[in-house]
């Protein structure tokens, strides 16, 4: 049964081809949303719009690096002409990477800063003309790294903090024109992006175990649980929230160290 009201909604998705983004692409597609799936792999893409034809869900693929402007650029046109037009932006396409203040090279803090706040600052403009003619809103996924300090992730952070200031400014801007714009800040989730972030199963595996003492809840999280709040937020449900930072966390975003 449908019933967070985004049937026939033209949804993009970056970060389609795994975890948040391959959870979301799932469950829109089970409101009955018609969907642009992005990311760089082509083959998990193309999986994962055959799964959900399957359950007579409507998707298309666009295997695609983000920080390719002209990529992005026809990615956009496409959907407009495959579609009609854009009710939903989902940035969900990110990395981590481990590094101070003291050893992070400029190349790799221009990599994380292309990546996780300068292609989404582009996707925005360039669905925004659509947003706006159809009253529609975007989700940025970001990070508890954004709300709060961490040693070690420097640019990561830094990144996140720029994509929730991103989101706010944004939102101000876009309320008079009919725009929502949200991000939902998950803590440690279950997905690849440790692993691809340079943590060998060992010390993944570490982690997660730590870090159920780092969240109060006393778990990790999973990506549908992320996912359920992103598609909350770009329901009618969610029709009065607009420039929220919204953590989904087990609670870690309140803690301090003690
Ligand atoms: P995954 O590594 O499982 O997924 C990341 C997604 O981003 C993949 O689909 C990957 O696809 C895509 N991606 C990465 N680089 C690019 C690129 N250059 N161009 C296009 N797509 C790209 O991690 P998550 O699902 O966890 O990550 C999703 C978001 O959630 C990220 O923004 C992350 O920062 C955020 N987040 C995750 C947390 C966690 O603990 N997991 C906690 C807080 C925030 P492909 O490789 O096919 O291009």
């Amino acid at each position: 049964m449908k019933e967070m009201g985004i049937d026939n909604k033209v949804v993009i998705i970056t970060g389609a081809s795994s975890g948040i983004g391959r959870e979301t692409a799932l469950g829109c597609a089970k409101e009955g949303a018609s969907m642009m799936l992005v990311a760089r792999d082509k083959n998990r893409l193309q999986q994962l719009a055959q799964q959900i034809r399957k359950t007579a869900g409507v998707a298309d693929i666009f295997p695609a690096d983000v920080t390719d402007d002209a990529a992005m650029k026809k990615m956009v046109s496409r959907t407009i002409k495959q579609f009609g037009g854009i009710d939903i932006l989902v940035n969900a396409a990110g990395i981590i990477a481990n590094g101070t203040i003291e050893n992070t090279s400029l190349k790799d803090w221009d990599y994380m800063m292309n990546l996780n706040l300068r292609a989404v600052f582009h996707l925005m403009q360039l669905t925004l003309p659509s947003l706006i003619r159809r009253r529609g809103n975007i989700v940025n996924v970001s990070s508890v790294t954004g709300l709060r300090a961490f040693p070690g992730v420097l640019a990561y952070c830094v990144s996140k903090a720029g994509l929730d200031q991103l989101t706010r400014c944004a939102a101000l801007e876009l309320a008079p024109k009919g725009v929502r714009i949200n991000a939902v800040n998950p803590g440690v989730t279950r997905t690849e992006l440790h692993r691809r972030g340079g943590m060998d199963e060992n010390a993944y595996q570490a982690f997660l175990e730590h870090s159920q003492t780092t969240h109060p809840i006393g778990r990790v999280g999973e990506a549908k649980e992320i996912a359920d709040l992103i598609i909350f937020l770009i329901s009618p449900h969610a029709g009065w929230i607009t420039g929220v930072t919204y953590s989904v966390d087990g609670g870690r975003a309140q803690t301090c160290a003690r």
